[in-house]
């Protein structure tokens, strides 16, 4: 089979329509781009968001009503804007009569369906913008081939059952000539209902398929044309990579840059597949591409950012040559299904972070009572928000010397409320004030790479 790339345009990149025809254009240039993975048009899935969280009519008509402007403003632009405008009228009062719903009673089942509806929307705009161009694109319905678990918000994909799903609808389709348009960001769980795979999960969905479909690569087109050694929207000096490996690039999602999701690197990783990003509205900038194994691996590769972190600190006068206490603490979390990020541990105590929304595509508040009731009935909990994660991204870090000094040194005029050192040769992770993280990061920057 020849040459086959999936490729996704984010939110930006489909915002309007002379996004969606830029992104049209780079679909239509490169033959071998034969799936094309699209995000909720810019706005959208916040916007879902809010109704999926239930709200007064007055503000739900505000909101529905934004969220209908952003797409008849570009199907306002359509050569044939009747087709996919009863179509989108259709999703429209979808929408409206599940938000009515979400207003009386929320459930994460009814958020997931109500807040996929960005990517249905956004989908069958761009197919008919192919199609007017004459394109032989087809809309497809991305749950009838990504699978999940039923982990509303924040679903895991069943691989087997997806590939197999892959083989029925979408290999078909290629290889008949047509270019598959569908969904990022959600699938379908055993009994039939809508998940999506937490924010961002868009970039997630094109790796899976490029995984299933023994894809090339996965080209991200995005708002920025490559990744860059730290948030060129915090650093304006920030460089572009021009090639990664992949563990780099995960270590950088992980810790917040928001520039691929955590876990799109998984399906990459697994089957080696390469991941280009570059820049939906100026391709010919270039982009970096992610592999296994690019030469050279400098120690200091790159800045990380998440901010609105909670930090835990638990402690209790019976760990203190006790057993087991480290183990009951991650139990109660595990049930409450969080994942602990940075940890470090004293005689008495244990502190630990959590991302505070998590990447649920709800954004519900991690910390629930139920979790720091079973806590607090265990041991002292202590909670402290407005925290950032600064994490610089390298290799070999742990075995050079002078980075810690490097590190201390650019930052010395700052407090740092925790750090994390020698767990992984890839990241040194410090926990910082919200208000001072962007300042930290630029002397960093400044200091590491400028
Ligand atoms: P999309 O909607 O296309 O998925 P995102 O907003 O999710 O786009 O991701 C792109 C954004 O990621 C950029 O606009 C940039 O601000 C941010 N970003 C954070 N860290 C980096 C980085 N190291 N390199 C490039 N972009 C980054
Ligand atoms: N539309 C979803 C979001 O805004 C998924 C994505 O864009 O990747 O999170
Ligand atoms: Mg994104």
């Amino acid at each position: 089979m020849s040459h086959l790339s999936v490729a996704k345009f984010g939110g930006t990149s489909v915002a309007n329509f002379e996004a969606m025809t830029s992104s049209a254009n780079i679909v239509m240039a490169d033959a071998n781009t034969r799936v094309v993975v699209l995000s909720a048009s810019a706005g959208v899935t916040n916007y879902l968001v809010e109704l999926a969280n239930g709200c007064e009519k007055e503000h739900r008509d505000e909101v529905l009503s934004a969220v209908r402007q952003i797409q008849y403003n570009i199907i306002e632009k359509l050569q044939n804007q009747d087709a996919v405008k009863a179509e989108i009228d259709n999703l429209l009062d979808h929408i409206a009569a599940l938000a009515e719903s979400a207003s009386l009673a929320t459930s994460a089942a009814l958020s997931d369906e109500l807040i996929s509806h960005g990517e249905m929307m956004s989908t069958k705009i761009f197919t008919q913008l192919l199609v007017e161009s004459g394109h032989p694109a087809v809309w497809v319905d991305v749950r009838d081939v990504v699978a999940t678990n039923n982990h509303y918000g924040k679903a895991a994909p069943n691989d087997e059952k997806t590939q197999q799903q892959s083989n029925n609808v979408l290999k078909p389709l290629i290889a008949s000539g047509k270019i598959a348009i569908t969904q990022g960001f959600i699938g379908r769980d055993d009994e039939g209902k809508t998940t999506t795979l937490g924010r961002g999960g868009s970039d997630y969905s094109a790796a899976l398929l490029a995984e299933v479909l023994g894809a090339n690569d996965v080209l991200i087109w995005t708002d920025v044309p490559g990744i860059y050694t730290t948030d060129p929207r915090v650093v304006p000096n920030a460089q572009r990579i021009d090639t990664m490996a992949f563990n780099e690039a995960a270590e950088m999602a992980t810790f917040g840059a928001k520039v691929l999701h955590p876990a799109t690197l998984l399906p990459a990783v697994r089957s080696n597949i390469p991941v280009y990003v570059g820049s939906s509205k100026a391709p010919e900038q270039g982009g970096t591409w992610v592999t296994r194994d690019p030469q050279p691996r400098p120690t200091f590769r790159a800045i990380a950012l998440r901010r609105n972190q909670t930090l835990l600190t638990l402690s209790s006068l019976s760990m203190l040559h006790a057993q087991g206490f480290l183990a009951n603490v991650f139990a109660i979390l595990a049930k409450h299904k969080i994942s602990v990020d940075v940890i470090t541990t004293s005689e008495v105590s244990v502190a630990l972070t959590l991302d505070k929304t998590g990447s649920a595509s709800s954004g519900a508040n991690m910390l629930s009572s139920e979790l720091l009731d079973e806590l607090n009935a265990y041991c002292n909990v202590q909670v402290e928000d407005d925290l950032a994660l600064v994490a610089i991204i390298g290799n070999n870090l742990h075995t050079q010397s002078g980075v810690a000094k490097k590190l201390f040194h650019t930052i010395e005029n700052y407090n740092i409320r925790l750090i994390s050192y020698g767990a992984s040769t890839n990241n040194v992770c410090t926990l910082v004030k919200n208000n001072e993280a962007d300042d930290i990061v630029r002397s960093l920057h400044l200091g590491l790479f400028e």
